[in-house]
């Protein structure tokens, strides 16, 4: 049997390695920009695509390089239009993301990690464990995947993109800011950073790193309780993380970037659905400026969280509108399908 030597992921190769490699090759520097935009902002899938190369060239690239691609293995559409994709990553393992269709927007919703390890009580993708980070390649080939979708089943581009879909992205800080910038970059996708939102639990250092890094996405903080005994209940990064860590945080962020955090919330029945509740997140909101998604609880199991009634939304939004603070109530999308906030992974 003849010994097969285990190909390089091209992918793997920045610009500058890929225009050594042609010259080593004998070949013109200029073929590794030709290739590399094919690479990323074609997203061409196999060296057969890349037609502006001699057959020569492309049989060469084989010899050398495979093009690792995630796989999107089946796909379940909603009655409300959002889609959500299985995607199988290169090792074989499974992370879910879901392109959601509004009147004006489409938005990408994808995954940073598989699995994840903060364990939050509500959270269906918690039960998951965290099992590894997600490379920039499979993060960035979800955005292509969804973009191709939206331009396929509604014949509109893609027009946002959040990272809230399984894992923390702040955990996979590297490669979650690395899949961003080639996303937003002429030679990606040439996507806006302010369409893109970071969502994250709340890592204090982290945020104060990406402020220091003076990034241009937008930052959701997961808040749920802006009082740290129930925070801690229900959210355990609370325990080594409070809430006054996290605001000294997102003062820095406020003070580097001037942009504003939108806080996810949902309001549950019996454990933060009082007035007491309603006025610490008043107060929380009024660390920088920022503004409220109440969003909607997607149940994942037996009901020991429930959402709570529109009584207690209306006295969260009465309160923090009168002061000021943007609030909006995010009815969910996809729920029949499990691709709602916190059901990625339920049943599967
Ligand atoms: N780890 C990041 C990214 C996940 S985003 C973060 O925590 O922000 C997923 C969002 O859905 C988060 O705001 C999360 O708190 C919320 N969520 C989790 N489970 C949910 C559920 N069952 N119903 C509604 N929202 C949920």
């Amino acid at each position: 049997m003849v010994e097969t030597v285990s190909k390089r992921d091209i992918r793997k190769l920045k610009l500058e390695e890929l225009k050594a490699f042609f010259i080593e090759q004998g070949e013109k520097p200029f073929r590794a920009q030709q290739v590399y935009e094919w690479l990323w902002n074609k997203s061409a899938k196999s060296f057969d695509q890349m037609t502006n190369l001699s057959i020569g060239l492309r049989d060469m690239l084989k010899e050398h390089f495979t093009i690792n691609h995630i796989k999107v293995d089946s796909m379940q559409r909603s009655a409300d239009g959002t889609i959500k994709n299985a995607v199988t990553l290169f090792d074989g393992m499974v992370v879910e993301s879901v392109l959601i269709p509004t009147e004006k927007r489409i938005t990408a919703c994808v995954s940073s990690q598989v699995g994840c390890s903060l364990a939050c009580k509500f959270c269906a993708t918690a039960r998951l464990k965290r099992q590894r980070n997600l490379s920039t390649d499979e993060i960035y080939d979800q955005v292509v995947a969804i973009k191709e979708q939206a331009e396929l089943f509604y014949g509109r581009p893609l027009t946002n993109i959040v990272f809230m879909g399984m894992g923390e992205p702040l955990l996979n800080y590297t490669n979650v800011i690395t899949a961003i910038e080639k996303i937003t970059s002429q030679k990606g996708l040439n996507m806006a950073s302010k369409r893109i939102t970071v969502s994250t639990v709340g890592i204090a250092k982290m945020i104060i790193k990406m402020a220091d890094d003076e990034v241009k996405f937008n930052l959701a903080v997961s808040l749920h309780a802006a009082l740290d005994k129930t925070r801690s209940s229900i959210m355990p990064i609370n325990d080594t993380n409070p809430l006054e860590e996290l605001g000294e945080a997102l003062r820095y962020w406020y003070a580097k970037t001037k942009k504003k955090v939108t806080y996810e919330y949902v309001v549950w029945k019996g454990i933060n659905d009082s007035e007491e509740h309603a006025r610490a997140l008043l107060k929380f909101c009024k660390i920088i400026p920022s503004k409220v998604n109440l969003i909607e609880y997607n149940p994942i199991d037996d009901g020991e969280f429930q959402q709570a009634d529109d009584a207690a939304l209306n006295m969260y939004m009465d309160l923090l509108e009168r002061n000021g603070i943007t609030t909006r109530i995010r009815k969910s999308r996809g729920k029949d399908i499990d691709a709602a906030c916190g059901q990625l992974a339920n049943k599967s």
